[in-house]
């Protein structure tokens, strides 16, 4: 690993507790924040979940949202903000992935609950201070400490029914921090441990869940790995990778996992030719060329490849490449927008990175 000259850590203020059967303290761990009325989140595809942990909870919940949808959409953040008060809550808990997860940081951030996060998925946006919102269909991004949840609950159990696809899907996802977190502009060590310890456990465990959806311990390992690939993209500023996914996911509506498992191999490819030092974690774990690897070990576990098969076509990769280097982000390979469109041509035919 490469140790730049000076950095700054800004250290772990998220209490986590991991373990399965760990949903047991979840009571427990509402009332260490001081809280006693709990509005439950979710997706309408959750409910059920959500009304099991209602249930769990007792008199410590004060209700349940289960409206939550991908991108966080303002409307049904006010939807949530009128049931949070009417139900007289002081905290939220967010059963799910990240689109539950956005909307608790959405409610945490307008009235300063504290946000107690059972992730269900891989996604990692539990342990960040990060959360997008969409209004008038347009998606913006925003950093802020009131965001960052309190406390994070990962019970592997809880995952044993989550799809293998989006079971891949999201730990390319989390991988794709790590990745960004390596060649970050204001990387550190720690950090970048960090990152390289989230991608072993995925690099382990998605093979293994594959193989076996109900593998416990894999489902663990997973979790293990979303939890320090979410510390990554928490503590460090992204580069090409999430603009490109950015701007794939805010024009063309296209999905938010497939489209971060499509683009890895390629973003990476892309940078691996001069972050040579910064991305050896990745290529210890996924050969030579980290960005080929990273195709292969993408094609064994069935994942989605081509960016075709998200509805996209050739006149909208033109667009994608314009309107990503219309403003300037941190990376660090330079490129034109003719790499870009390169770039995403390769993704767009699913064939290996070839910049
Ligand atoms: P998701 O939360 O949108 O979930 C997708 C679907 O899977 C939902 O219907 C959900 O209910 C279901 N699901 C989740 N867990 C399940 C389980 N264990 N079993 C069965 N079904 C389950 O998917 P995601 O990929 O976790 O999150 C994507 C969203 O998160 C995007 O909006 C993205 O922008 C956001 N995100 C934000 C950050 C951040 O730091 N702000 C980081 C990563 C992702």
């Amino acid at each position: 690993m490469s140790l730049p000259s000076s950095f700054v850590f800004k250290g772990l203020p998220t209490r986590v507790v991991f373990g399965r059967g760990t949903i047991q303290r979840v009571g427990e761990e509402v009332e260490r924040l001081g809280a006693t009325r709990a509005l439950i989140l979710s997706t309408p595809h959750q409910q059920a979940d959500a009304a099991d942990l209602a249930e769990r909870l007792g008199s410590l919940a004060a209700g349940v949202f289960s409206r939550a949808t991908m991108h966080t959409p303002v409307e049904v953040t006010q939807d949530a903000l009128e049931a949070y008060r009417t139900a007289g809550a002081d905290c939220v808990v967010s059963l799910g992935g990240g689109s539950t997860t956005g909307l608790g940081k959405a409610i945490a951030t307008r009235t300063g609950a504290d946000q107690l996060v059972i992730p269900t998925t891989y996604a990692g946006s539990e342990m960040t201070d990060i959360l997008g919102e969409t209004q008038n269909a347009r998606k913006t991004t925003r950093r802020d400490p009131s965001i960052l949840p309190e406390t994070v609950l990962y019970d592997a159990d809880l995952t044993l029914g989550l799809p293998l696809a989006l079971s891949v899907t999201s730990g390319l996802n989390a991988l794709a921090h790590a990745a960004e977190a390596l060649y970050a502009p204001d990387r550190n060590p720690i950090i970048s441990l960090m990152a390289q310890e989230g991608s072993r456990a995925f690099a382990r465990a998605l093979p293994a869940i594959a193989a076996d959806p109900a593998d416990a311990r894999a489902r663990s390992d997973a979790l293990y790995g979303a939890w320090l690939c979410g510390v990554a993209l928490g503590g460090s500023t992204m580069g090409l990778h999430h603009k490109l996914c950015h701007v794939l996911g805010g024009t063309f509506d296209t999905p938010h996992a497939e489209t971060h498992a499509i683009m890895l191999p390629h973003t990476v490819g892309f940078n691996a030719a001069v972050a040579v030092a910064e991305l050896r974690p990745l290529a210890e774990i996924f050969g030579a060329s980290p960005g080929v690897g990273l195709h292969a070990f993408a094609t064994t576990l069935r994942a989605p490849l081509r960016l075709k098969d998200l509805g996209l076509g050739e006149a909208d990769l033109d667009k994608a490449a314009e309107i990503a280097v219309a403003s300037p982000y941190a990376n660090p390979r330079p490129f034109a927008q003719t790499d870009i469109r390169a770039l995403l041509q390769d993704a767009w035919e699913g064939r290996p990175p070839q910049l």
